[in-house]
């Protein structure tokens, strides 16, 4: 399917020049279409100067900034490959990350300069600025680009969250995001006049696809902000100036806690949420305002949207990712297409990647012999098609030959109303094998005897799955993505 795309930016100008894209939250600049196409033009043409051509590496250093999808658009007319960096990593991280991407230059806003200094130094990659280079290439302007890009060729590279080890390099094309954009806009049905926002790091999926590129291929406009912030994300909400938001788990849940947050209207919003399993008291918190918040499921591997949830039924099918999207074929491993039952998740469709960035060994375990991804994530479907995400297999552990999903636990956990966020790793132990231990962070004004966490969880769950230990902790360890990373609390327990 598809054997080109069209030049996004270009297409875009053409149809809807003079409607506004993107507005920058911390300059005020507001651009149009025909603005981004131009600039994007601008920057491939000083790109092309500087010595970059198709199949090149480019770099990128920076906050969420308006730039970045400039220099995206750039990328695709003209086949360099961009590669977000995560900002938050020390300069000796960034040169192991980009070992195999072996980036030709950087490019980086002011507050990176020097981050980005050191790595250049240790790559001996080029270094562009946004104020001393990418501003002049767009002032300058450069020869109307038009790419009929080859929908497989490598467009972009994203690193996974990290979450289960080291983060993969994973090619992404103008099909994923196309395909991706398809499933969002069919699901919540995007139009050119919604209004949305942009928080989520550039430099993993969800910042770019979820869903400011879905949005900018509708027409419709973004406000960029360069990061999550609480405040500015309320007080943008109370105004009524956003017509959706996608966030992860941990947003929604800091939202919660926000005073004012009793003030928003929520009937002209839609909440979509992804990359972490979304606590039933939170979906419960928003529903009381009125507000549903639509899990969905999805992969730096696929695009990522796959499974979203429908505002239709949300009310009745708590705790489902909803059914797979209109782009996306899903298998559950030894389970009869269509029937309900629990299996490996297994995606085939064009938002899937071609595989990981060099890396054929790590591609080739990655998909089944007749060409599906393995997801490494269990779903269980109901009789109605519709799909809870069960857990990562990876976090499994087996207790007295039994096995047990900690996100079943975390979400008895979870009921509690002291919990504010809970998970719960396998740990070895002579008796029984592995048991399981669970990590929480508490309420802020809650009082606890942790103690009254093993009968809380004795009412709820099988015995083999209670936690022998309950252990408090004031933040998790979250990969920038905010998820928890579960390996460094197993290693809290390998270093007691
Ligand atoms: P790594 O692959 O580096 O270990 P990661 O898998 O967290 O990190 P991502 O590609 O950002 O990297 O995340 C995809 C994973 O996130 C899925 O495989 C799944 O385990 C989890 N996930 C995504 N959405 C949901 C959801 N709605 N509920 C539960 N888990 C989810
Ligand atoms: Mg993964």
């Amino acid at each position: 399917m598809f054997e080109t795309v069209p030049d996004m930016a270009c297409k875009r100008a053409e149809i809807s020049p003079g409607a506004l894209a993107f507005r920058d939250a911390e300059t005020g600049r507001a651009w149009t279409f025909s603005e981004v196409n131009a600039a994007a033009d601008g920057i491939a043409g000083g790109l092309r100067r500087a010595g970059l051509g198709e199949g090149d590496r480019l770099a990128i250093l920076c906050l969420n900034r308006v730039e970045f999808f400039l220099t995206l658009f750039a990328c695709q007319k003209t086949g360099i490959i961009l590669c977000p960096l995560n900002w938050r990593q020390p300069a000796p991280e960034l040169v192991e990350t980009l070992e195999p991407v072996n980036a030709k230059a950087i490019l980086h806003d002011a507050m990176h300069a020097g981050l980005a200094a050191d790595v250049a130094a240790k790559t001996g990659a080029a270094l562009f600025g946004f104020d001393d280079a990418l501003h002049g290439w767009i002032a300058q302007g450069g020869p109307a680009l038009r790419a009929a890009v080859p929908a497989t060729r490598p467009w972009y590279l994203l690193f996974t969250s990290g979450t289960t080890g080291r983060p993969k390099a994973v090619i992404q094309t103008a099909r994923m995001a196309w395909a991706n954009a398809i499933n969002i806009g069919q699901a919540i049905g995007l139009t050119a006049e919604d209004r949305s926002v942009n928080f989520l790091p550039l430099f993993h999926t969800a910042g770019i696809n979820l869903y400011t590129l879905p949005v900018f291929l509708n027409g419709a406009s973004s406000t960029i902000l360069p990061k999550f912030d609480a405040e500015r994300l309320l007080a943008m909400l109370r105004a009524g100036e956003l017509t959706q938001v996608f966030g992860v788990p941990a947003i929604y849940q800091a939202l919660s806690l926000m005073p004012g947050i009793e003030d928003v209207d929520w009937t002209a919003i839609r909440c979509g949420c992804g990359g972490a399993p979304l606590p039933e008291p939170l979906i419960r918190f928003f529903a009381e305002r009125g507000a549903y918040v639509l899990n969905g499921f999805g992969m730096t591997e696929t695009g990522p949207t796959v499974f979203l949830m429908d505002a239709a039924r949300a009310a009745e099918k708590i705790g489902s990712v909803g059914r797979a999207q209109m782009m996306t074929d899903v298998r559950l491993a030894g389970v009869p297409d269509g029937a309900p039952g629990s299996g490996e998740i297994q995606l085939r469709g064009p938002n899937i990647t071609p595989g990981y960035f060099e890396n054929p060994e790590a591609t080739e375990k990655t998909f089944t012999p007749d060409g599906w991804l393995h997801t490494g994530d269990v779903g269980r479907r109901d009789a109605d098609g519709y799909y809870f995400i069960v857990d990562r297999i990876k976090d499994m552990f087996v207790s007295g030959g039994e096995n047990v999903y900690p996100a079943e636990v975390e979400r008895a956990l979870n009921a509690h109303p002291a919990v504010l966020e809970v998970a719960v790793v396998g740990c070895a132990d002579e008796k029984w094998g592995e048991v399981g231990v669970a990590f929480l962070v508490l309420r802020p004004d809650a009082e606890l005897d942790v103690e009254t966490l093993r009968p809380w969880c004795r009412e709820r769950l099988a015995g083999y799955k209670v936690p022998v230990r309950f252990c408090v902790l004031e933040d998790f360890p979250r990969t920038a993505a905010g998820k928890v990373r579960k390996p460094d609390l197993r290693e809290f327990l390998t270093d007691a």
